[in-house]
Parts: structure tokens; C-alpha cells; sequence
């Protein structure tokens, strides 16, 4: 297309002046249209505007009638326009009347036009409006034309998304749907309420100016940028090395198979000829490609749009010299983080007052980033599809760490609803805050041992938030997962130091590193199994590289110095793998004398039983730990056959199912007999049912998450624990059915005015 006008290049031109014109938005809208139809020669051109009522209304026109401005509106599944922005690509058609689609509006005069071409106007990839040019005579436009309609719509994505257009849409309909509410659900990560506004983890480059000043410079600043991004990606395959998001080598090579091309190439040099600055390109054209690759079904295609993201954002960096700064610096206050994925070290990098959530695209609740988000006690959810390209920097958004839910710029009565919820919450914590001094004794006086699970340094200071009596279970594979590298003896041992230091009198029982399974150490080189749960994992790993477990013993045994050092080891599965573990554990107490280095006080060494062989070979076992530590998470996924990271099959038994409890129940009874000490360290502990099963079957001693300790400290000062008991093994004994047992828990907590 050559219009009277001179091509796409001085239509963008006079679009930029009449941007910066001093105008009211719809007389700026209604001289676009007037531009745009005479430079494309077209007797119509047209603005729909979708609208949060999922309507698209037409907002300006040149060339139907004008009273039909913000009258007309058409549904998502109607019309062309509908199927325009329902498929966000460009249609184009001679004979508009034929298309099945076409529906007439008598009040637009619209009749008379037989050719019709309309493009979606993209944001993010999705459609927020819709451009069309119509002309009398059936013609057929050519690509130059569809491109350079596209190249228009961008500027007036921008419009749009800046909000000018909010005022001008018909009273009643909830404006732009760029702007509307909307409610997510996502899984549940981290629990807590959280209201705030969006930040960006990875903020996007600001494009400041769409329109080129000289063409053939943008033609070169792209191929320059093209050819600069190219070889740092060289540079970054062939060191091996990590980039910011710690992209493993596939991902590299996925970005120099993009970054090589042609296709896409192409694509990037057409919208520069039309008259884009080359950043504007980048834009225009990924645009185009979410628009295509959101619509696709295929895990496969739609991970491969990650990709280009990626991509486009590093040429979009390259291009306008930014360097790839995170939103940790100069966060505002309530921010509420909002990322595709996030590596568990970078979450630290935020100042943690400042931070009322975490949104993630991708990583779910056993994610690494998930931990530290529970460890620092951050509302957080996962999975939530799509995020990223829903919000805007500062939105106003919700978060519900309990239900999994998100909403975006909520309704003021939404905001109230949630407010009063956080509020009520608050309360409820203050409660369990004033029994932090209290002991956590039985009505009949009976002493219960609550500790904490933690896993990184920032847990620590909970010890002392909660009252809990010591450390239950310290995961040391978290220390070694936010570390950007295998951490050394010596490392380990001042880890291990100042977290036994932080405790002071209390307690830690270390576990030894759990890895393998979902437990992936980035800098190991990561082994493809079947079954992860399965395999290579936790002691068998230490067993078969001794020099990880030596090493960890040796650490734990220095850093202990005078103090009493708790050791357990995870996922044993027979006696003898306790004893080889033991040995190795003996031979470097041994050597520490032999060296006359300080040793701890005493050494105590445990096991956890998770695996349900040990259920069968507890009268050996008994005898030779110092104590035993029920994981109940991974003990259930063994019993039941499920698996715990699998939403499908993970809650289709209950923990109370009488089979689970009374193989808990022996445990208790022996060690008990045998005078042997017994926890219990899976999320089970802190949870007031189950706790109650618990205790009712003989345990004594419990370790939870943080957020626990209330609740379960306020039930065991309530509760008759001997009255309990009683009441556990008679409905055990009467053989009492699965689904029941739960419901009896809770009759027996209504009876003893308990609510939880
Ligand atoms: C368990 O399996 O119950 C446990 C406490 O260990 P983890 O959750 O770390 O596997
Ligand atoms: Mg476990």
C-alpha cells in the first residue's frame, strides 16, 4: 500500500504529533481515525474497545455514523470484530457480507462497505480493542497494509493501556477490560492474607518512543543489538555458566535457536521498515507471537513462549541499554511480588517488611521458592496461570495464601471482605502470641514437647516468637538449596555453629542433607529417574557418596562444641542402613579425639521413620537409636501409595484413616514401653485434628511449622489428654470406619468447648 499519503512511515509520523497534541482523549481518537482512513485510503476506519463487560464498544469512527459512537457494541462471540479480538489476529476479506460472522448493525450504515480489514489491538497477547478499515469497493488488501494496521494498533495499545480511555466508555459497563477485576485461583503455597500492589519481579522495559525518527538507524540498532545478543548467548552456552534465572543449558539452546531465527528475524526487520524505533519492534512482534502462542493447547508450544519472552526481553535490554535490574531494589511499601519463576535466593534479596505476597506463574507449593516464602512467613501462591500478563505494575491485588485465590484490582467490596478477613486473622494470632510464655500443658497435667521445623537461618528467630522449646527438624538440604554452590566443610560448619549459637539453650536436631526425589541441588548435576520418590535419594545418596555424609557429620561435629549435637537421618529404610550411617558417624567422632579437637558434650543420633519397611523391624531398630522422628508426609505417600506432589491422588486419603493411626499407634506404644524418645515432624503435627489423634495415641512430642505452635499450644492447655486417650483406642478397638474418625475428633473438641 501507497496511500495518498505516503505509507505507514508518515502515517506513524502524524500519529505522534497528534499524541502530543493538546486534545481531550476522544478528540485525540477521532483525528487517529480520520489519519488513519485517508492515509490508508479506506472510505472507514473504526475503534472498538473491549470493554470489562466482555463487550467491545466502538469508541471513534471516520466514516459510519458518528451517533453510533459509544453506542454500538458488539459481544466476544459476535460479529467480525468479536472474532477478531476472540482470535487476536488480523482478518482481512473483500467481500465482508459472505464471512458466516458478519453481523449487521443497521445504526453503523455500515452496509454499503464490502471490503473489511481488522486487526486486534494486543497487549501482552491478548486483545484489548480492535482496529478496523473498511472501503466500498471489494478489494484485497495486501500485507504491507495488515502490517502497517498492525504497526497502528500498537500506539493505540498504548492508549488504552495508560488508561486515557477509561472515562470515555458507556456509563454502567466497568470500563476498559484492561482494567476490570479479576479473580484467580492458584494453588496454595504459603498461608496468610496479603493486600497490597503489583510489583514486578522482573519489571518490563519501559518503551518510551514507538516512532522512528530515522528508520535506517533503527534498522541498524536492531541488527546490532540482534548480532550482540547472539554471541552473549554464545558466550553463555559455552562457559556453562548460570544467567540471572538460573537457566540450565537446555534453555540456552533453545535461545540460540531462536535467537538464529530467520523467521522471527524477518518478522523484527518488517516492523522497523514500517516505522517502529527497533524496541517498538521487539514489542510489536512479540506481541504477535503471545497473541499465537497463548492460544495453543500444546505444553510443549506454550513453554517455548517462556522462551521467547526471555528472549525478546534481553534484545529489549540490549536495545535500550537497561541491565536487568530486580524489582529487589527500591521496593515500595505493601508490594506484593508477582513473577513467572523465582529462584529461592532471590526472594531473600527483598526486604521482607516491605513484601505482603508472592504470585508466582509457575513454581508450585513444593517449589524451592515456596519454602523460603513459608520460611519467612510470606502469603504466597503458585501456579497461577497467566499472571504476568494480567497485571500491571501498582495494581491493586489480594492474595489468600489458605484458599489459593488471587484478585485482581479488586471492587472496593471485595477489598472490605478481605481487609476484615486479614484483620480477623491478625486477632486470632495476637491470641496465640499471648500464650507464647505459657507452658503447654494438659488440663490433667500433662507436659507436651512442642518444637519448630526450619530450615534456613530466617527461621530462627521464631523460636523465640512462638515460645516452641527447640528446633524438631532442621532441614539442612534448604541451606544447601538457596546456595550458589556446594557449600564447603568449613562453610557448613559456621552454619551449622550460628544456628546452634541462635538457639542457645534450645534444642536443634539436624537432619542429614535430603536431596534427590524434588529436592534438586542447581549446582548437581540432576539425575533423570522413573520415580524420584522412589529412588536416589536422602541416605541412600549419603551412603553411596560418603564423602557428602562424612563430610556433614564432620561439620556437625565441630561446629557443636561443648553442646549436645541432635542428629537424625531421613528416609531409612532397614537396620542396616542406620548402621552404616552410624559407623561413619562413630569413625569421625574418632578421628575428632584422635585430632583432640573440641567435640560436642554428647552426641545423640535418630531416625526418622518415613518408610514402612522400619514399621516391620521396629523392635530391632528401637534398640539402637536415640530416638526416633515419625515424617509423616512422606510416611502416608508410602502407606497409601500416593504421591504427595501430585494434586490428583495427594488428599484422597486421610491422614486419619484408622490403618495410618494405628500403625502410629505401635510406634507410640514401644517407644513409650521402651522408655525410647518419639516425635512426630510432618505437617500432621500442626494441624489441631490430627494433633489430637495424636496425642490421644500416646505422642508426647510434636514438630510443626511455625504457625502451628498457637493453635496446637492453645488445644493441648484445653484438652484432657487421659480422657482422650480413652476415647482414641475405643474407637480404634470398635473398628471404627475411615471417614468417621475425623468427624468423632471434631464432636469430641465440640464436647470439650474447643474450636479451631
Ligand atoms: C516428612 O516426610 O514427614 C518430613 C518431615 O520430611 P519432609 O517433609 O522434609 O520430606
Ligand atoms: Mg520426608
Amino acid at each position: 500500500m501507497r496511500g495518498a499519503l505516503g505509507g505507514p512511515r508518515v502515517l506513524l509520523r502524524r500519529l505522534r504529533e497528534v499524541m502530543s497534541e493538546p486534545a481531550s482523549a476522544q478528540e485525540r481518537l477521532d483525528r487517529i481515525v480520520v489519519l488513519i482512513a485517508s492515509n490508508m485510503v479506506a472510505e472507514v476506519c473504526s475503534v472498538y474497545v473491549a470493554r470489562a463487560d466482555n463487550t467491545l464498544e466502538l469508541y471513534a469512527t471516520e466514516g459510519l455514523n458518528r451517533e453510533a459512537v459509544h453506542l454500538t457494541t458488539m459481544r466476544m462471540d459476535e460479529g467480525l470484530v468479536g472474532l477478531i479480538a476472540r482470535e487476536a489476529q488480523p482478518l482481512s476479506l473483500s467481500d465482508a457480507h459472505q464471512h458466516p460472522s458478519f453481523s449487521y448493525r443497521p445504526e453503523t450504515g455500515e452496509e454499503i462497505y464490502n471490503s473489511f480489514l481488522g486487526v486486534p489491538i494486543l497487549r501482552g497477547g491478548n486483545a484489548i480493542g480492535v482496529l478496523v478499515v473498511q472501503n466500498r469497493a471489494a478489494r484485497v488488501y495486501t500485507e504491507e497494509e495488515v502490517e502497517a494496521l498492525q504497526t497502528t494498533a500498537m500506539v493505540l495499545a498504548e492508549m488504552v493501556a495508560g488508561g486515557e480511555l477509561e472515562a470515555l466508555a458507556r456509563p454502567g459497563s466497568g470500563g476498559t477490560v484492561i482494567r476490570r477485576p479479576l479473580q484467580l485461583k492458584a494453588e496454595p503455597i504459603s498461608d496468610g492474607i496479603g493486600l497490597g500492589h503489583v510489583v514486578l519481579h522482573e519489571p518490563r522495559v519501559e518503551i518510551k518512543n514507538l516512532v522512528a525518527d530515522d528508520p535506517e538507524l533503527e534498522s541498524r540498532r536492531l541488527q546490532e543489538a540482534l548480532e550482540q545478543l547472539r554471541a552473549s548467548i554464545d558466550d553463555l552456552v559455552d562457559s556453562g555458566g548460570l544467567s540471572h534465572a538460573g537457566e540450565h543449558r537446555d534453555v540456552l539452546e533453545t535461545f540460540r535457536m531462536f535467537a538464529n531465527d530467520r523467521g522471527w528475524i524477518r518478522r523484527l526487520q518488517e516492523a522497523v521498515n514500517t516505522g517502529l524505533t527497533a524496541e517498538a519492534a521487539v514489542e510489536r512482534v512479540q506481541s504477535d507471537v503471545r497473541a499465537r502462542l497463548l492460544r495453543q493447547t500444546d505444553p510443549y508450544l506454550r513453554e517455548r513462549l517462556h522462551d521467547l519472552d526471555d528472549l525478546a526481553n534481553r534484545l529489549l535490554h540490549q536495545l535500550t541499554g537497561t541491565a536487568f535490574t530486580l524489582a529487589a531494589e527500591n521496593l515500595p511499601e505493601n508490594a506484593i511480588l508477582v513473577a513467572r519463576a523465582m529462584g529461592p535466593a532471590a526472594l531473600l534479596e527483598y526486604q521482607r517488611l516491605r513484601l505482603r505476597g508472592l504470585i508466582l506463574e509457575e513454581g508450585g507449593s513444593t517449589s524451592h521458592v515456596a519454602i523460603v516464602a513459608r520460611a519467612l512467613g510470606i502469603p504466597a501462591v503458585g501456579k497461577a496461570e497467566g499472571i504476568v500478563g494480567l497485571v500491571e505494575p501498582g495494581d491493586a491485588i489480594i492474595i489468600d495464601g489458605h484458599a489459593g485465590e488471587v484478585q485482581i484490582r479488586p471492587q472496593p467490596d471485595v477489598q472490605t471482605a478481605y481487609a476484615e478477613r486479614a484483620r480477623l486473622r491478625a486477632r486470632r494470632q495476637e491470641q496465640y502470641r499471648a500464650l507464647r510464655d505459657k507452658p503447654p500443658v494438659t488440663k490433667d497435667g500433662v507436659a507436651i514437647d512442642l518444637q519448630l521445623n526450619a530450615g534456613l537461618l530466617v527461621d530462627l528467630p521464631n523460636l523465640d516468637e512462638t515460645g516452641a522449646a527447640g528446633v524438631g527438624l532442621f532441614r539442612t538440604e534448604i541451606l544447601f538449596m538457596v546456595a550458589p554452590s556446594l557449600p564447603r566443610a568449613q562453610q557448613q560448619e559456621a552454619l551449622y555453629r550460628t544456628i546452634i549459637d541462635i538457639a542457645g539453650r534450645k534444642p536443634v536436631t539436624f537432619r542429614t542433607l535430603d536431596i534427590g526425589g524434588d529436592k534438586v541441588l542447581p549446582y548437581l548435576k540432576k539425575i533423570e529417574e522413573e520415580n524420584p520418590a522412589l529412588g536416589w535419594r536422602a541416605v541412600r545418596v549419603g551412603l553411596d557418596r560418603p564423602a557428602l555424609l562424612r563430610t556433614q557429620f564432620r561439620a556437625l561435629l565441630n561446629a557443636a562444641r561443648e553442646r549436645e549435637l541432635r542428629i537424625m537421618l531421613p528416609m531409612v529404610a532397614t537396620v542396616e542402613e542406620f548402621e552404616a550411617a552410624r559407623a561413619m558417624l562413630l569413625r569421625e567422632r574418632e578421628r575428632q579425639k584422635r585430632l583432640s579437637q573440641a567435640g560436642p558434650k554428647q552426641v545423640h543420633l535418630g531416625v526418622m521413620l518415613e518408610v514402612p519397611s522400619l514399621l516391620f523391624d521396629l523392635e530391632r531398630i528401637i534398640d539402637r537409636v536415640d530416638f526416633i522422628s515419625i515424617g509423616t508426609n512422606d510416611l502416608m505417600q508410602f502407606m497409601f501409595a500416593v504421591d504427595r506432589d501430585n494434586a490428583l491422588v495427594s488428599t484422597r486419603f486421610d491422614p486419619l484413616h484408622p490403618a495410618f493411626l494405628r500403625a502410629l499407634g505401635r510406634v507410640a506404644a514401644l517407644a513409650n514401653e521402651r522408655g525410647k524418645r518419639v516425635s512426630i515432624c510432618g505437617e500432621m503435627a500442626g494441624k489441631p485434628l490430627e494433633a489430637m489423634a495424636l496425642l490421644g495415641l500416646g505422642f508426647r512430642s510434636f514438630s510443626m511449622s511455625p504457625s502451628g505452635i498457637g493453635p496446637i499450644k492453645a488445644l493441648v492447655r484445653a484438652i484432657d489428654v487421659t480422657a482422650l486417650q480413652e476415647f482414641v483406642a475405643t474407637r480404634l478397638a470398635e473398628g471404627v470406619e475411615a471417614p468417621r474418625m475425623r468427624a468423632d475428633l471434631a464432636d469430641f473438641a465440640g464436647a470439650a468447648e474447643l474450636s479451631f
